[in-house]
């Protein structure tokens, strides 16, 4: 009769077994283990035997579902299969590189170079990462000391090739990683000349978040014959996170912001903003009310960049600030709380954004704050989730101090039920919004009782949400309800 342990390591080694299973290199697999993975998601179950077997392969997938190692082990494993039985001839006469990924941002294209020298650690080969931004100096010298995989945005790839660093003749593995997003950025024309120079007897894979027509023409093109997986549909990752909606008045969005982070327990916490302004004002006001935070977007430099992910991975501080395109394809774990401080523009970056919590099956939240004007947004955010959003309350004490600041905005003349058309309406000149003083001053009571309050320990826990599973409805209506709560 077997142990009560004996059955329990069985078990733990038929998890191990599920990687093992693959077949994949033991210097992998140590990896694997090192990193504490036991069970493959999803992507991995079907891309990794695909992929081993060295067939084009063309996944419908997000970041955030394992994808990266979806890909990398099985890359790994052909790369050191060839070195094993001596058919990596070109390695006698120094690296070359064999495995070519291309991505859309430097965030991501870096993510991917930590996933190779993670899962590659102990198989002796190498890779770099290039992108724009920096200096090229580095990277050329790293190109110039050989490597077995470049991970590469497209335009720095271009420059680099115009100046012969790089050698693209001997690539076998091409990945195309969030191929969709590289087509929006404009990267068509630098693509197809980078495949131009990769030999054409290839194994291609090409990952994509979503399949428009244009991505299934490229991959009719570039594919033969490729393996098509499909895994979690957008709006099915959403369903790990639990989600919940505030509709606010676009002032109140600063102070309900404070006060939902000053009250709710969370490791990390992702905001996002839409434009890269209002992510720095964001940040300015959280720092005001003694709340560490740090922006991420495209205006500041690489390094900055690198910098402040670098800080909020090791949770100082402990809410980023970031615009859409900066936060596409991030890896960071344990993010306990993305906030929509504003809707995006269009439904997909919704599940994109809130995609960042929740990863690889770990549950998280998402909070949205909802202004009259980006209702139709919210609507359409709805209509692919296929279900409504929880409406969420603020706390009591919250709440009266937006009905404070609204009430005084009211008196002040302000109009603040204009709608969408109005949004880019010309900001007050400085005399009228003296006029919103009162406003003004209510808010910085509101934040004088706060710190006080919070230097002597007594801040209650953030309201749970209610009136859930309301569907909020069209426009209009709400614009009615919002009125009639107002009167
Ligand atoms: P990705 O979709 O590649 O960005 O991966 C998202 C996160 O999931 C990364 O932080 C990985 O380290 C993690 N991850 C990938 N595969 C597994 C796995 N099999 N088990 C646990 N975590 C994983």
């Amino acid at each position: 009769m077997r142990s009560y342990f004996h059955s329990e390591n069985h078990l733990m080694s038929q998890e191990m077994n599920q990687f093992k299973t693959f077949g994949l290199h033991e210097p992998i697999l140590r990896a694997v283990r090192a990193e504490g993975y036991e069970t493959p998601t999803p992507i991995q179950l079907q891309a990794i035997p695909e992929v081993m077997q060295g067939r084009d392969l063309i996944g419908c997938a997000q970041t955030g579902t394992g994808k990266t190692a979806a890909f990398a082990l099985p890359t790994l494993h052909r790369m050191t299969l060839a070195a094993a039985s001596g058919g990596a001839g070109p390695r006698a006469a120094g690296r070359v590189i064999r495995t070519l990924i291309l991505s859309p941002t430097r965030e991501l294209a870096a993510q991917i170079g930590e996933s190779f020298a993670t899962y590659g650690k102990f198989t002796g080969l190498r890779h770099a990462v290039v992108y724009g931004g920096v200096s090229q100096v580095p990277q050329v010298r790293a190109l110039r000391a050989g490597v077995d995989t470049l991970i590469a945005t497209p335009g720095r790839l271009i420059d680099l090739m115009g100046q012969r660093c790089v050698q693209l003749s001997h690539v076998e593995i091409l990945i195309l990683d969030e191929a969709d997003r590289m087509l929006d950025m404009g990267f068509i024309d630098p693509l197809r000349r980078i495949v131009a120079q990769v030999p054409s007897q290839r194994q291609t894979l090409m990952f994509s978040a979503t399949m428009p027509p244009e991505i299934r023409r490229l991959a009719a093109e570039w594919l033969r014959d490729p393996a098509r997986i499909e895994v979690a549909p957008t709006a099915a990752t959403a369903d790990l996170v639990q989600q919940s909606v505030f509709h606010v008045e676009p002032k109140q969005k600063p102070l309900l912001l404070v006060d939902y982070l000053q009250n709710t327990p969370s490791s990390r916490t992702l905001v996002f903003s839409r434009t890269k302004h209002g992510a720095d004002k964001i940040v300015r006001h959280l720092m005001r009310q003694g709340i560490e935070a740090a922006a991420i977007h495209g205006n500041k430099s690489q390094n900055n960049r690198q910098r402040v992910l670098k800080q909020f991975k090791s949770n100082s501080p402990p809410v980023l600030v970031a615009t859409d395109v900066a936060s596409r394809g991030l890896d960071i774990d344990e993010i306990s709380h993305v906030i929509n401080y504003d809707l995006p523009l269009d439904p997909e970056t919704y599940v994109h954004r809130i995609g960042r919590t929740g990863r690889a099956g770990a549950t998280g939240e998402a909070i949205s704050f909802c202004g009259r004007d980006e209702r139709g947004l919210l609507n359409s955010i709805e209509r692919l989730l296929r279900r409504s959003i929880r409406v969420a309350q603020p706390r009591a004490e919250v709440r009266q101090a937006l009905a404070s600041a609204g009430q005084a905005s009211k008196q002040s003349g302000a109009k603040p039920n204009q709608g969408s058309g109005q949004a880019n309406r010309p900001k007050p000149a400085a005399s009228t919004q003296a006029s919103s003083n009162t406003a003004e001053q209510s808010r910085r009571k509101f934040w004088r009782s706060k710190r006080k309050k919070r230097a002597n320990g007594s801040t209650a826990p953030f309201a749970s949400p209610a009136g859930q599973g309301k569907r909020p409805g069209k426009p209009g209506k709400h614009r009615r309800r919002f009125s009639q709560a107002r009167a």
